[in-house]
């Protein structure tokens, strides 16, 4: 429970900075009701694979086709456009840190993670690590912020399996073989780390190519022999 003084100073703080919706700017919320439900779900129907949505389900689309990605499969709650792209950008770049606890909120009850409560000592989480410089400058990992709040809620352990060796440059402009090249070597699992559990879901916040998690998976697998599947909160979607 906060002291009397900090109690006093927080509510100062909040009248002078009032909280503001990560999307619309509207006072009160870290991103309000009215853009929580403009969160644009990904699915029913999507790609077995990359999570890509499409018209039916089917094992392989025509984007990850020929592509090596060493995971099993990739699924996100939504598209990464509107109030989703808004909340990763402040998250971000902004230092909204408690917007991966919105984030984890928003999607905890999703199929595919509700599911995994019910597989307690099956499954453990991991997050997409950033060099310790980034680290450093930024003051957390945004993606290990969201996998540690998901954590909490469904009540599955959590273990900072991957480092990331050296930072690399920026992939925004890079294809796919292009993003798995400057990636290349670049992650490895800690040292003296391991999981006790047959499978990992490694949790990012948003799904691009699948190239940075396909290279974390390939990791994980060929070190800790583990099935590994992943999880973002939203992903991109060409039209
Ligand atoms: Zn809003
Ligand atoms: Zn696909």
């Amino acid at each position: 429970m906060a002291k009397p003084g900090e109690a006093i100073l927080s509510q100062l703080l909040s009248l002078l900075f009032p909280l503001r919706c990560a999307h619309c700017g509207v006072c009160g919320d870290e991103l309000c009701l009215s853009c929580r439900a403009r969160l644009k779900p990904i699915g029913p129907t999507s790609c077995r694979r990359c999570g890509k949505p499409s018209l039916y389900d089917v094992p392989e689309c025509r984007e990850c086709r020929g592509r090596r990605l060493h995971f099993g499969s990739a699924q996100a709650a939504f598209r990464y456009a509107g109030p989703a792209r808004s909340a990763i950008h402040r998250l971000k770049y902004s230092g909204r840190r408690h917007l991966a606890g919105v984030m984890a909120e928003a999607t905890h009850s999703h199929p595919r993670l509700a599911g995994l409560t019910e597989k307690t000592g099956e499954v453990t989480l991991t997050y997409v690590p950033v060099h310790a410089s980034r680290k450093f400058s930024r003051g957390y990992n945004q993606a290990e912020l969201y996998a540690r709040a998901l954590s909490k809620t469904l009540g599955l352990p959590l273990a900072g399996l991957l480092v990331k060796n050296f930072p690399t440059t920026p992939q925004n402009r890079l294809n796919f073989n292009d993003r798995g090249k400057n990636l290349s070597d670049s992650f490895s699992v800690r040292r003296g780390y391991g999981v006790e559990t047959p499978k990992v879901l490694l949790v990012d916040d948003v799904y691009t190519t699948g190239a940075t998690v396909s290279e974390c998976s390939r990791v994980l697998t060929a070190d800790l022999g583990v099935v590994v599947d992943v999880w973002t909160f939203a992903r991109t979607v060409k039209n």
